[in-house]
């Protein structure tokens, strides 16, 4: 693992190049890096307004840039410098010192997906039990087997199981994970190598051995170099009894500019989906990860992750990794604040299509009332309590300020506008008729 600084000097030349000079020099370099913990890179703003700037207008930026910079995923988080007091000091110290080089040396199969900890519901049963399957037997039922879905739903997680389950219990059996463009790039490397030979040590390594989990296999679309290996390898392969997995994130017979030999393997194999979780996989996800994590979160606040964010598990661990990062930073239990707070970039990342109109029209909708008094002047309570609704609502789903929010409803102070807001906040959580009436009319806007 390279250093913060490191990192964050790597990340500097990426962005710099992407975010127009001003910007950049008024906003991002700007930010320090606090520390690298636990697979998030921690970086502090010099004041809350400085942080929610960058959130709202760069965080999509940098966590692209953390990316190309790190081997492994890890989460990006901003920090104002005054909301943290004394804990930079503190943990400041730790990272660098427990910095071993045999980080270096990863092992390309991550021990932490494994079938143990992977949770199966109704979206992912299938996928998984033909995945024991060709743990428990390799070579000798479904094969090859070929899994498909949607970022971040687990694909490489189930195809690393099984990789780990052989591994366990077939030790003598030689079992290589890696990804299409990892392919690619030792292939290409292997040509310009080996001039004489040909890519005879590239083929040895592929053809020889036990289990071949090919991950990403979307990116060889219209490289017919590499497909023509990949063919071959897979005769080689199938020829010798041996076992492979395929993952991509559509099936067959979307992958475009596909060479026909290929596509028609990748068809015959057995193919099987993952689909996107429904809201108890969902909290049985979250669940699991926060035991496995030793964080108690009680039931209320893992639903109200759950709720908000449903298309990607990567990216609701990203929320439930922040949350539990926010709860040791503030030294209190988790609260529907601190979900509140680490949900915050990832809604600017999901809504930023959703307009205060729909919002407005919706709440209308749900309540029988009209637009023209919700953001009028008329202080009745059939009016008043659908308003501070909308106020509410746009205030979470929206990354706008509370001035902004004032204006749409016909001029109001920022202070009435706070206080509608956390009016609503509390009676979410103590009235169950708001808190229904809030989840309704907010599936109503994000279902539009
Ligand atoms: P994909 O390869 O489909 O983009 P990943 O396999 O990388 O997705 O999964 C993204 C994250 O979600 C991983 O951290 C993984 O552990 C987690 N995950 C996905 N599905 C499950 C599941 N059913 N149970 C537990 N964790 C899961
Ligand atoms: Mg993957």
């Amino acid at each position: 693992m390279k250093d913060k600084e490191t990192v964050w000097q790597e990340m500097l030349s990426i962005l710099e190049v992407e975010i127009n000079s001003l910007g950049f020099d008024v906003w991002v370099n700007k930010l320090r890096p606090l520390k690298i913990e636990d697979d998030i890179l921690v970086l502090t703003a010099p004041t809350p307004e400085h942080k929610n700037e960058v959130v709202a207008r760069y965080l999509p930026l940098i966590r692209g840039a953390m990316r190309k910079v790190s081997q492994s995923p890890v989460e990006v988080i901003i920090v104002a410098e005054d909301e943290i007091g004394e804990a930079p000091q503190k943990s400041d110290v730790t990272p660098t010192a427990k910095e071993p080089a045999e980080v270096k040396e990863q092992p390309v199969l991550n021990p932490k997906y494994n079938f143990e900890n992977f949770v199966v519901g109704g979206c992912n049963r299938y996928a998984y039990a033909a995945a024991r399957a060709v743990a428990d037997n390799p070579g000798q039922v479904y094969n090859p087997l070929f899994i498909y879905g949607g970022v971040g739903l687990g694909k490489t997680h189930i195809m690393q199981a099984i990789g780990n389950a052989v591994r366990m219990s077939m030790s003598n059996l030689k079992v290589l994970y890696v990804s299409a463009e990892t392919f690619l790039n030792e292939f290409v490397e292997s040509i310009q190598k080996d001039k004489g030979v040909r890519n005879q040590a590239f083929r040895e390594k592929y053809r020889g051995v036990d289990l071949l989990m090919l991950d990403d296999v979307q990116f060889m679309s219209g490289k017919e170099k590499m497909q023509e290996e990949i063919f071959n390898t897979f005769e080689a392969l199938q020829n010798a009894g041996k076992q492979m997995v395929f993952a991509s994130d559509r099936p067959p017979q979307d992958i475009r500019d596909l060479d026909d030999r290929v596509r028609s393997r990748f068809s015959s194999s057995l193919v099987v989906d993952i689909q996107p979780p429904d809201l108890e996989t969902r909290i049985a996800i979250l669940q699991k990860k926060s035991q496995d994590a030793k964080v108690n979160i009680a039931m209320a606040q893992l639903e109200y992750i759950a709720e908000r964010v449903s298309s990607n598990i990567r990216e609701m661990e990203g929320v439930l990794t922040k949350v539990i990062f926010l709860s040791r930073l503030y030294e209190r239990k988790v609260d529907f604040e601190i979900c509140r707070e680490a949900l915050n970039d990832y809604r600017v990342q999901e809504c930023d299509e959703i307009t205060a109109d729909e919002i407005i029209e919706c709440t209308c909708r749900y309540f029988n009332v009209q637009k023209a008094d919700i953001v009028g002047k008329r202080k009745t309570k059939e009016i008043v309590e659908p308003r501070q609704i909308a106020i509410y609502l746009i205030n979470e789903l929206m990354n706008i300020p509370l001035t902004s929010i004032g204006d749409i409803f016909g001029g109001r102070e920022h202070t009435t506008v706070m206080h509608a807001r956390d009016k609503i906040s509390a009676l979410v959580v103590s009235d169950t008729k708001i808190r229904t009436a809030v989840n309704d009319i907010k599936a109503l806007v994000l279902r539009k």
